[in-house]
This record gives structure tokens, sequence and C-alpha cells, in this order.
């Protein structure tokens, strides 16, 4: 073996996880002694599996399964509750290690230009996302006040938060959601949620099994509407895609039989509308209301407006159309598209490839596809990385404490693995000890300064 090779992965979601993962094995089998450190903002590892994914989707959340197996091997070692850029800047970490790869994926929403998006009333789906799941930096209280709200977009994100916001809350109950998460939704008077997309039925990107289990929510009906269905024209434009893919093929099935099955009197409604192009927010003081165009076919694969508006009374609308990236102190940063500028995961700046900087996961490639695809990003950011091992300057700071002692000479109360393993058992047995029938696997602390607290031990785990 030769000198120990540093390297410090920013961002502790799969990404983030998988590229330790992968750069251990590598290097191990190239006869290369990489010793990796993973930093991430939150005291928690697991990124938008643990913040991101639906609490009624423990299917999905099997995944932390692999990744805790990843990190439990100790070849990684997590070092979280470190913000990189702000705790600890980018030179600083060049200082300590021979290369860094960003992982740090995309944590906002897609900005969008619509009139009366700042009205109170209006929310983007990565912050109510982020709050169903527990999130630390967002408020503990979500305004759950509107009868009728409005989600727009046409993807899985906005099936989750459609779904979250229909469901009635007893059925959440037995997943991980937070105690102030519960009391929030079972307060909502939500009768009637709305999904609108711009495109027509047979350009929805949702997954079938995700749309399917949306018909299966009880206590909700689902509506569709026939005009949707019949547009002049969308139907020969679209009919060689439905009939190329089998995964159309289901959606249009499940969509069909909905439209067969009609409404059963529930006390909560889930509408799809397809072929509206979102206008104008409505509302003086708050949302009162939203406008569509009517949207059809432009016989070049696009969509145009017909000029015919329409109007719907509701008091809140969620945007779910899209993540964005967020820039990192003297990281470049591709503002247009919001990544990281990068060749295969070697950082790009103007001139060429920064040498020991990389990237992997949503901040590579923008924010599309499920965690299993950070997998192949992993793969080549690495190859790259390695291919570049000789040539990258030695640390100026070696040595595994040096960047512990660094971080706490800041004063910056970092977590661990062990530390999480704290936090992992407290949630745990919070969950055990819920009162009533109910079986929960876990109940998420959601503050940060406890999620700390708990992973340094100063909480006794009940
Ligand atoms: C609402 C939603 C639902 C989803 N549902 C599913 C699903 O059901 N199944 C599925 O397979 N995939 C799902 N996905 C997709 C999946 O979450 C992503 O593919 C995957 O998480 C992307 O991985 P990543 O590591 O690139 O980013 P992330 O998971 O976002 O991880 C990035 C990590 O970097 C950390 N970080 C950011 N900035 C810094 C910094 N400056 N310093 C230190 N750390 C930092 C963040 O805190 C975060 O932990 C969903 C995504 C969303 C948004």
């Amino acid at each position: 073996m030769t000198r120990p090779f540093r390297v410090a992965v920013v961002g502790a979601g799969p990404a983030g996880i998988y590229a330790g993962n992968i750069l251990r094995t590598r290097a191990a089998d190239a006869g290369i002694d990489a010793r990796i450190d993973l930093f991430e903002s939150l005291p928690a590892p697991y990124g938008l599996i643990r913040y991101g994914v639906a609490p009624d989707h423990p299917r999905i959340k099997g995944i932390v399964t692999s990744l805790h197996e990843m990190l439990a091997e100790g070849s990684v070692r997590l070092i979280g509750n470190v913000e990189v850029g702000a705790d600890i800047t980018v030179d600083e970490l060049q200082s300590l290690y021979h290369a860094v790869i960003f992982a740090m994926g995309a944590q906002r929403d897609a900005v969008v230009d619509i009139p009366g998006l700042d009205l109170p009333g209006s929310f983007g789906a990565a912050d109510f996302v982020s709050w169903y799941d527990g999130h630390p930096d967002v408020p503990r209280h979500w305004p759950l006040d509107a009868k009728r709200i409005a989600v727009l977009g046409n993807g899985n994100v906005a099936l989750d938060v459609a779904r979250v916001l229909a469901k009635h809350p007893a059925d959440l109950l037995s997943t991980d959601i937070p105690e102030n998460v519960y009391e929030g939704l079972a307060s909502s008077p939500v009768e009637d949620v709305h999904v609108f997309g711009r495109r027509g039925p047979e350009d929805i990107k949702f997954t079938p099994i995700e749309l399917r289990e949306l018909g299966e929510v009880a206590g909700v009906d689902i509506e569709l509407y026939h005009d949707d269905f019949d547009r002049p024209g969308a139907d020969a434009e679209t009919g060689e895609r439905r009939a190329a893919g089998n995964q159309a093929k289901v959606l249009a099935r499940i969509l069909q039989s909905w439209r067969e099955r009609g409404s059963t009197g529930a006390p909560r409604r889930l509408h799809l509308h397809f072929w509206h192009k979102p206008v104008a927010l409505l509302g003086e003081e708050a949302v009162t209301g939203i406008r569509f165009e009517r949207t059809e076919p432009d016989g070049r694969g696009g969509i145009r407006g017909t000029g015919e508006f329409l109007d719907y009374d509701v008091q809140a609308v969620y945007r779910a159309i899209g993540y964005r990236g967020t820039p990192v102190r003297d990281v470049p940063f591709d503002d247009a598209v919001g990544v990281i500028p990068n060749d295969g995961g070697r950082v790009l700046d103007g001139g060429g490839p920064v040498l020991g900087l990389y990237t992997t996961g949503w901040i590579k490639r923008g924010p599309v596809g499920l965690s299993g695809h950070t997998l192949g990003d992993a793969g080549e950011t690495t190859e790259k990385l390695l291919e570049d091992h000789e040539t990258l300057a030695d640390a100026v700071r070696p040595g595994e404490e040096a960047v512990l002692d660094f971080l706490e000479s800041r004063g910056v109360r970092y977590t661990t693995w062990e530390g999480w393993l704290a936090l992992d058992a407290h949630e745990r047995a919070l969950g055990d000890g819920f009162p009533g029938d109910v079986v929960r696997e876990r109940v998420k602390v959601v503050a940060r300064d406890e999620q700390v607290a708990i992973s340094h031990r100063e909480v006794i785990v009940r």
C-alpha cells in the first residue's frame, strides 16, 4: 500500500455514500489506501431518503438498510452537522485532503415565474416535504387551513404531496412522522386536492406503483375529467408514444379504471386535471384561487395555449415542479441549470477541470431519477478520481485527527456514526413506547439541537 490517500465527500445522501463505498473498494483493488471522510450538514445521514421520500413509503425507506450497511463497515467515516462552505471552507478541506467529491444533492424548489407566487398560501413542495419528513431547518408549524388545494406538477413529488395532503392522518400514524406533523395533518380541514398538469394524460411522469397507490388511499375518491382525455388532436399526437411504452400503457390503464369507477361519496377527493397551464395565483392578502389557461398539443411535441381560461377556487397552492441545487462558496456552479459543471464528475471551471474537485449525484447531473441512479454517477466519478490519483497534491495537514481538531477549534459540534446509532436507537425507542395499539417503527426527532444532544448521548434513551 502507498501513503494514505485522503478524500472528503460532501453530502451523506445516497450519492455520497455510494461514492465513498465504491471509491474505497476500487482503491483497495488498486493497492491504494483510501481514507474517506463523509461530511453532512445535518446531524443524521441519508439525505433525501430520510428527508424526501414520503413517510408512507416504508418499502423505499428500506434503501436505508443498504446505506446503513455500507457506513457500518467503518471504511467511510461520517462527520455530521458540518456545513461545507460555512463551518469549513472548500479551501480548508483541500488543505486536509487530496480530493473533495461534492454530493450535495438538490434541496430547494425550482424557480418559476407565476404572478401571485409570493402570496401567503403559496408553497414549494420541497419545503412541505421537508416539513412532513421532520427536517430540522423548516418551521415546526405548517399552515394547513385550506379546504381546497391545488398541486402543480405531474411527477412523483406532486403525487407524494397530494397524497399526504389528502390522506386521513390516522393512516399515517404507523409511519415515522414526527408528532408535530401528525398534529398538523390531523387539524387540516381539507376536502379537495386538485393536481394539475400542463400536458396530457399520456405525458405524465408518474411511475405506475405511485400512481396506483393513489387510488388505494382510504376515504379518498379519485376524480378525473372526461374533457381532459378527449382533447382534439391529443390522441393522434400521443398515440405513438403510448403504443411504444409498456409503462405508458400501464398508466393509461390505471387512469381508465378510475374513469370507470366513479365516486363513492368519500369525504375527501383527489382530482387529476390535465392540459392546464398555471397563469396566476389569485387573491389580495392570501391565495383565494388560481387561474389556468387550457392547453393543447402544438403538433411539434410541445403544447400551446388555447386562449380558454379557467379559475379554481382554492386557498392553497403547492408547486411540485422540480428541485434545484444550491451553490457552495468557492465551487463552480452553473446557475442556469442548478448543477456543478463537470466532465464525467471532474469539476470544471471556465478553463477546464479543477484539480482535486469532483462531483456526483443530483448536484452533478440535476434532480432527476431515483436513488439507485446515483450509483451509476458514483461509479463514473470515482473512476475519474482514481485516474487522477497520482497527480493530486498532498494534503498540507494530513492525518486522521487533523480535521476533527480543526472542527473542535472552531467550536463545531460535529456528529459521528456512533452518534447516529444513538439517535437511531432513540427514535426507534420513541416508536416502541408510543401509546395505544399503533405499531410505529420509529418517531423522528426534529430539532437539530435535540438530534445533536442525543447523538452526543446528552439525552437518555427512553
Ligand atoms: C420528494 C422526493 C421523493 C422521492 N422519493 C423517492 C423514492 O420514493 N424512491 C427513490 O428511489 N428515490 C426517491 N427520490 C429521489 C432520491 O431522493 C434521489 O435520487 C437521491 O436522494 C439523490 O441523492 P443525492 O445524494 O444526490 O442527494 P440528497 O439525497 O439530497 O443528499 C445530499 C446530502 O447533502 C447534504 N448537503 C447539502 N449541502 C451540504 C453542504 N454544504 N455541506 C454538507 N452537506 C451538505 C444534504 O443535507 C443531503 O443530506 C425522491 C426525491 C424527492 C425530492
